[in-house]
């Protein structure tokens, strides 16, 4: 029974080893991917409440693995988080993007449209390490770019960590003019009091009260109370994961929130957009 006993507990120390070792590996390849320029971003269009304007653009970033193809970030970025790589990474983020805001400057500047804005989607690791405020002023500031062309999204769990560190940096990035978007909403288990304490501009509806909402009325009573909720309070609310018209049809009667789904649009590259950006101007 010791022997058996053993045993278990060595298949157990060397499934631990394998998985850390699997960690690692994917960890120092992050490392390289990095150098090699293996990441990407993606954006996808955040619809105006009216459904004619690309508001703006969420930026989600994309892992081409020589080997193993596209990753999801559902997959890399809480390996990223656990280690230092959140915040190299995370920086790049932020420059890819500034870098695209700057490319639809360039495109778009003289052409009687609104620019769309891009939503940076920033981790709690980088907020608690507390230099994001900053990065996010020296890449502005590095392309001659305004707070109001850019947006942050911070995830409703982020907000509850280290709240007075959390609060100097968001106060720094709203200084900059930077709207400041709850992500997740409603996944966390918040009080809303800080919807007053800190200075937000826009709630993101989960996409997990969106996937039932044609059937489930207890899903139409929560998002059709959060949009009333985030109107009686001057934010903005867009619903993330519309993918079907009766979803929509519902949604514009709530109050009409903005809309990102692949119902209207998918993730796409930057050339895609552009060429969508253009086609709309064409019209
Ligand atoms: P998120 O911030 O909640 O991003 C929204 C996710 O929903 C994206 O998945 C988007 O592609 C997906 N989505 C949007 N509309 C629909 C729809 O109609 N149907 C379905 N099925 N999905 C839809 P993605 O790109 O795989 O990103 C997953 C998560 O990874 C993000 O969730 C975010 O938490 C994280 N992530 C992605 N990019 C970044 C990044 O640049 N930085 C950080 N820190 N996290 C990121
Ligand atoms: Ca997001
Ligand atoms: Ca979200
Ligand atoms: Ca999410």
């Amino acid at each position: 029974a010791k022997e058996a006993g053993r045993n278990t507990r060595d298949y157990f120390n060397e499934d631990m080893n394998e998985d850390s070792r699997k960690r690692s590996l994917l960890e120092q390849n992050m490392y390289k991917a990095l150098e090699r320029g293996e990441f990407y971003l993606v954006y996808q269009p955040i619809w105006s409440t009216d459904g004619q304007n690309i508001e703006s653009v969420e930026a989600l970033i994309r892992w081409l693995h020589p080997e193993r193809g596209t990753i999801s970030p559902l997959e890399f970025i809480p390996l990223a988080e656990e280690s230092a790589l959140i915040h190299s990474l995370g920086e790049w983020i932020i420059q890819e993007s500034c870098r695209f805001v700057k490319q639809l400057r360039t495109c778009f500047g003289e052409a009687p449209v609104e620019i769309p804005k891009v939503s940076i989607n920033i981790s709690s690791a980088q907020f608690l390490r507390g230099n994001v405020a900053d990065i996010l002023n020296r890449e502005l500031a590095a392309l001659s770019l305004n707070g109001t062309d850019i947006l942050v999204e911070i995830t409703e769990s982020a907000l509850m960590m280290d709240q007075k560190r959390i609060y100097s940096q968001l106060d720094n990035i709203v200084s900059q003019g930077i709207d400041i978007a709850i992500d997740d909403f409603g996944t966390g288990y918040s009080s809303l009091s800080y919807l007053k304490k800190y200075p937000v501009k826009r709630l993101k509806i989960d996409k997990s009260f969106i996937d039932d909402l044609v059937t489930d009325k207890d899903d139409q009573a929560l998002v059709s109370g959060i949009i009333s909720l985030a109107n009686s309070l001057s934010l903005k609310t867009i619903v993330e994961g519309v993918e079907t018209q009766e979803q929509l049809d519902i949604l514009r009667q709530y109050g009409s929130p903005m809309i990102q789904g692949y119902l209207l649009a998918k993730p796409m590259t930057d050339d895609l957009l552009l060429d969508l950006l253009k086609s709309r101007l064409a019209q």
